[in-house]
């Protein structure tokens, strides 16, 4: 089974209540090859929210409020759902804090990207799970 950020389905879970549909994915559920999840959403966090990015290690949103407990709750909370279902494979969100795989914005909220990993991309890697993004697919 494949998890996918359920934004890229169509959701609207996004900081701006928004989805990043991507039709290939949205098909992916509707065959049953795969599920969507949102991290963000686990973790109780509202839709519309402030925007959030990673600052050396910790999320911060953009009006400066530490939220790494609230993204790590969402994320751990996401893995687990992952390993119960025996998924091999996620395709997440590009540059997310959450589901970012490979880059990531850089905690400036201008648009600049760094290397990085988002929490839940983090967490899948750590138990052996294969991460890829939109953008690969
Ligand atoms: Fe999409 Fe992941 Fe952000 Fe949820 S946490 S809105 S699934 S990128």
């Amino acid at each position: 089974m494949i998890v996918v950020s359920a934004c890229l389905a169509g959701v609207e879970c996004r900081y701006n209540n928004t989805s990043h549909t991507i039709p290939k994915i949205i098909e992916m559920v509707k065959t049953g090859k795969a599920i969507p999840i949102c991290p963000e959403l686990l973790a109780g966090l509202p839709t519309p929210r402030p925007p959030a990015e990673q600052q050396k290690g910790s999320i911060l949103s953009e009006n400066g409020t530490d939220q790494t407990a609230d993204y790590l709750l969402g994320s751990t909370i996401a893995l687990k759902i992952a390993l119960l279902i025996h998924c091999k494979k996620a395709i997440l969100k590009s540059n997310s804090p959450t589901c970012g795989c490979g880059t990531i914005y850089d905690g400036t909220f201008s648009g600049r990207l760094i290397t990085g990993d988002g929490l839940f991309t983090k967490l899948l890697k750590e138990n052996g799970i294969e991460v890829c993004t939109e953008k690969t697919v």
